[in-house]
């Protein structure tokens, strides 16, 4: 069976969704894999590297797709009318699509209409079973690693107590909203900057995380908070008394800060605002917030998604899109990872070919379309 590799097209996007180490690995399992030319280059991967490890790279898009029966993607494939080339109109009738598709209803019918068996990988249940698969836990990861190293970029100070001969400068003030994987990787990266960190959270098994990590819990607790955790994991939107008397906590802390994460997501919605312009207003010049949340809209009420702004008092806003690719070798390797243990999970060694089966957690999960039709749970109905 032929596997292919496209480049990614999308304008924010430098990742790549297989490296040379994952290829041989596709290789091992009996594909054939064709990669398309560029296709790692921004990631640091060039054409060579996956020749080397056993693929065959192809002139472009269409030559790798051609009597693909697998095809992986980082993002969803662009139609008709989103780019020079309709990736979409490629992809072979029958072939398995996987990628982060981030699709609705009707994408969802586009895939159906195609014939593609579309794979949705951030749909992944947060299973404990499914860790290993899991793509927005490896690039959440790397997404608040990033933050806090381009926050410390844009500081004009350090993160660090400097004590020189010359006079001490003082240890950075960090805040981290929102301690999920992002926020958690943004605590950790911060202390081993030498940041003083304290952050924020909801849930109530954040407030020991982010204890555990070593700083320190600002935040306000009630009933509706220690109910804040759905079953999947994931925060409960908060009322908007909640949010307010939150706000009160954050606004009394924020002024002394240096440093600000915006990390906070609610899944399916739009991010909360976490960071007023009232907030902002009271932080001192030179001071950084960086918003991960940016992609949903952002957490900070100043935040520009896709850019970095400077307020009028001095407070430099980094609301830049899609934080993985910001580090794109490393976020590349792991989500390439991800990909290799889900087909690797459901590989039929006989066929040699991937078995589904339609009953499995993480199967019914990710699907959306199967055999011409939409089958997820979430677009299939009505
Ligand atoms: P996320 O990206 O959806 O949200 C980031 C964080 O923002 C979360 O911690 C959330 O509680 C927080 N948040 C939401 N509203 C907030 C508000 N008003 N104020 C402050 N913070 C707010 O979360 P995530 O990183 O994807 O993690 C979600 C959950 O899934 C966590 O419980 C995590 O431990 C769990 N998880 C489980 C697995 C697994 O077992 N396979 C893998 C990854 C994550």
């Amino acid at each position: 069976m032929r596997l292919a590799v496209l480049k990614e097209r999308r304008a924010d996007e430098a990742r790549v969704a297989a490296v040379p180490e994952t290829v041989k690995k596709l290789i091992a399992l009996g594909l054939t894999v064709a990669v398309e030319a560029g296709a790692g280059l921004t990631a640091g991967f060039p054409d060579a590297a996956y020749a080397e490890a056993g693929a065959e790279v192809a002139p472009d898009a269409a030559a790798a797709l051609a009597g693909a029966g697998i095809v992986l993607k980082v993002r969803a494939p662009l139609s008709a009318g989103e780019g020079e080339v309709d990736e979409l109109a490629l992809i072979p009738r029958g072939a398995l699509l996987i990628a982060t598709l981030g699709a609705d209803k009707e994408a969802a019918g586009r895939y159906a209409a195609a014939g593609i068996d579309a794979a949705a990988m951030e749909m992944l249940p947060r299973i404990t079973r499914a860790q290993s698969m899991d793509v927005l836990s490896s690039q959440a990861n790397l997404a608040g690693y990033r933050a806090v190293v381009e926050a410390a970029g844009a500081f004009d100070r350090g993160f660090p107590m400097l004590m020189t001969a010359a006079g001490t400068i003082p240890a950075a003030n960090v805040l981290v909203m929102g301690a999920g994987v992002a926020g958690l990787q943004a605590i950790a990266t911060a202390r081993r900057l030498g940041g003083r960190v304290s952050a924020t959270d909801v849930r109530p098994a954040a407030k020991e995380e982010i204890k555990s990590l070593g700083a320190s819990f600002v935040g306000y607790e009630d009933d509706e908070s220690r109910a804040a955790q759905t079953a999947g994991g994931y925060a409960k939107p908060m009322s908007a008394e909640f949010l307010a008397k939150q706000g009160e906590v954050v606004a009394a802390a924020i002024g002394k800060m240096d440093i600000v994460v915006c990390t906070a997501l609610v899944q399916g919605r739009r991010a909360p605002i976490l960071v007023t312009e009232a907030m902002v207003a009271s932080m001192k010049p030179g001071s950084v917030i960086v918003d991960i949340a940016s992609d949903a809209g952002g957490n900070c009420a100043a935040t520009k998604p896709g850019e970095m702004v400077v307020t009028p008092n001095g407070v430099k806003v980094l609301g830049f899109s899609n934080w993985p690719a910001r580090i794109p070798a490393a976020a590349s390797s792991l989500y390439a990872r991800n990909l290799l243990t889900f087909l690797t999970t459901f590989w039929d060694k006989d066929a040699s070919a991937p078995k589904l089966p339609a009953e499995d957690d993480l199967v019914r999960g990710v699907m959306l379309t199967r055999g011409g039709q939409v089958v997820h749970a979430n677009f299939a109905a009505g």
